[in-house]
């Protein structure tokens, strides 16, 4: 869907959409496991040009599990309040670098906003650091290669290797 500057000199416009798997593209190691449900409202805040967009949205997301490589399939749902500046200092065709530490900080260019790509980049950076299959995922052993969720290989860890993995874990 996409926000158009003329619609909301009118008047705000309310969005409530539902994006089947496929039609956003994530990482490529995600796929959506369901509809991704956002609703709000997009507003253009007076003489600015500046868009304000609020709303919420909530998706199943599923990847590889970060341990096993099972099936993790995770919810994320968050709300958000977006302000996007026109982007009027930068010449057509010319980069400039956002710092990563300004990411309040957005532009649009043209006549709008595409409501997906703002939900994207949401998703993208309200995805959880670990993702697992389950809590407490047991992983693979590193001896036989087994999902160790599924059977007991009976391999023997020495106390030693366990002290190990367990910084290790730490670590991550
Ligand atoms: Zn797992
Ligand atoms: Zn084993």
């Amino acid at each position: 869907m996409f926000l158009k500057l003329q619609d909301m000199e009118i008047r705000p416009i309310r969005f409530d959409v539902a994006y089947s798997p496929g039609e956003i593209e994530f990482e490529a190691k995600l796929r959506q496991g369901g509809p991704l449900q956002v609703s709000g409202v997009a507003e253009l805040l007076g003489a600015t040009e500046e868009i304000r967009i609020q709303g919420q949205y909530q998706v199943m997301l599923e990847a590889d599990c970060d341990r096993c490589l099972d099936l993790a399939s995770f919810r994320v749902a968050e709300r958000f309040d977006l302000f996007y500046r026109p982007d009027l200092e930068t010449s057509p065709g010319e980069e400039f670098e956002i710092d990563r530490g300004e990411v309040e900080i957005a532009f649009y260019e043209g006549d709008g906003l595409e409501l997906a790509d703002v939900v994207r980049e949401q998703v993208l950076l309200a995805l959880p650091m670990q993702r697992l299959c389950r809590e407490g995922c047991k992983g693979i052993c590193p001896g036989c290669g087994a999902n160790r969720n599924a059977k007991e290989c009976g391999c023997t860890v020495t106390a030693g290797n366990d002290r190990w993995a367990a910084l290790r874990g730490m670590k991550l």
